[in-house]
């Protein structure tokens, strides 16, 4: 079996700039130039979305190379490039790079998903990273390696591709010239080979970011060939300097665990679990939605935040006894942050005052007086509604999920939903 060099790379941005997955195109046409060949795309491993010191989307890189006699010059590309081009002016910016020339065992792939499930420390990073072999390398405080290590060891059985199309850097912090007709029609002819191009309830490019990084745009897919065929289709009005083709943990759900009920979740990890909706759902001012779910274990306040915009139109046709399964995060407020949800079973009963004989719908004769009926004066003594059923405007079994705008990397989007594990 060929003898790999894993290399993890993290921590080079800064929000005024860079992006980690463009220093690791560099270094691919740096490793092209010098005859070092990869073994794999490289790779964009997304990690806790909840993690403190991240810029945007808490996204790690790795490459494979041969383990051969290129190997030094291979990390010597590497560190160079990691010194000049990160961002270490960003007091937050603390690279770490990782080479590791050994199979990756279960232990490192446990630890890559603590690195997507919990909080780690740079110091529990540098210990166990030490104990399976790996060369560490820490830029000021280092903190990168934390996810260096989880970028190079986290099995990808489910995965998905995107393509980055990098801009001329005397472009950086102008606004992006990208022909948005030709992303809608490249959106037509790819998806769902391709997804997240477009959120058409807000009118809003996703492909496009809004920092002033070097990606010019990224589309993401499922595979590498329709990728391809979108960079035919899109149309843009600046050149692109390079782009570069990276496997991804984005859009698989791999944040998400199960939970087997709604007490054993906890803070800052992300979950599906299955509960009843106790109360109908409210917006407060700010436009944010709540309501709270409960099974027999406790209860907790789920919220469609206002950024999630339509989802909450949604989200308000729930009622009290609608059993529902719900996938998102427990955030900074403890509420439950709603991604997506399954309808289980719907409460289509509801209970109503009697029909009177004459047709009339009766009203309350007062508390413990039974019904009155106001049209013709008719009584009933006993205090018993009855049960109407009602037409809903959600569906059983049906999954309902946020705006991609308000949507997280991990997050496997409703069009995936038949690439389960
Ligand atoms: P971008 O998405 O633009 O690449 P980013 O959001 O990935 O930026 P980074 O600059 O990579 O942000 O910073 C994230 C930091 O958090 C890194 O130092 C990484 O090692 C660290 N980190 C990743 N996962 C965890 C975790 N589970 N616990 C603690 N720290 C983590």
């Amino acid at each position: 079996m060929i003898n790999i060099l894993h290399i993890g790379i993290d921590d080079t941005d800064s929000p005024d700039g860079m992006c980690t997955t463009y220093l690791a195109s560099q270094i691919v046409n740096k490793f092209e130039d010098n005859g070092i060949e990869l073994l794999d795309y490289p790779r964009l491993i997304r990690l806790n979305p909840f993690a403190r010191f991240k810029t945007r989307g808490n996204g790690g890189v790795s490459l494979r190379i041969p383990n051969d006699d290129k190997v030094s010059l291979a990390k010597q590309i590497v560190l160079s490039e990691v010194e000049k081009l990160s961002m270490f002016d960003c007091e937050n910016t603390n690279p770490g790079v990782i080479f590791y020339d050994g199979e990756i065992t279960k232990e490192m792939q446990d630890y890559a998903f603590r690195a997507i499930y919990e909080f780690l420390t740079i110091e529990e990073a540098e210990e166990f990273g030490k104990s399976v072999g790996c060369e560490i390398h820490k830029f000021k405080k280092g903190r990168g390696i934390i996810g260096s290590i989880a970028a190079i060891s986290l099995p990808l059985d489910d995965f998905t591709f995107e393509l980055l199309a990098y801009r001329d850097s005397k472009n950086y912090g102008t606004k992006r010239q990208i022909d948005y007709e030709s992303v809608y029609r490249m959106d037509k002819e790819t998806f769902p080979d391709t997804f997240e191009n477009i959120d058409y309830s807000e009118g809003y490019i996703a492909i496009e970011p809004k920092t002033p990084c070097p990606v010019l745009y990224g589309i993401r897919s499922n595979t590498v060939e329709s990728l391809k065929k979108a960079k035919e289709i899109v149309q843009v009005e600046e050149p692109i300097v390079d782009w570069c083709i990276f496997k991804t943990n984005q859009h698989t759900d791999m944040h998400i665990q199960k939970a087997e009920n709604i007490a054993s979740m906890n803070q800052f990890g992300c979950y599906y679990v299955v509960g009843e909706v106790k109360n109908r759902p409210t917006i407060i001012d700010g436009g944010h939605m709540f309501f709270f779910i409960k099974d027999e274990s406790g209860e907790i306040e789920c919220g469609a935040y206002e950024p999630t915009k339509n989802f909450r139109k949604v989200v308000s046709h729930l009622r009290p006894g609608d059993i529902i399964k719900v996938y998102g995060g427990i955030g900074e407020q403890n509420t439950f942050n709603i991604e997506k949800f399954q309808v289980i079973e719907l409460n289509d009963i509801e209970y109503k005052n009697p029909i009177c004989e004459c047709g009339k719908r009766m009203t309350s004769a007062g508390k413990n007086k039974g019904f009155k009926c106001k049209k013709c004066g008719r009584k009933i003594e006993s205090d018993d509604k009855v049960p109407v059923k009602i037409s809903r405007d959600l569906k059983n079994g049906i999954f309902y999920e946020t705006p991609v705008s308000a949507r997280r990397h991990l997050s496997k989007p409703l069009c995936r939903m038949i690439f389960t594990k």
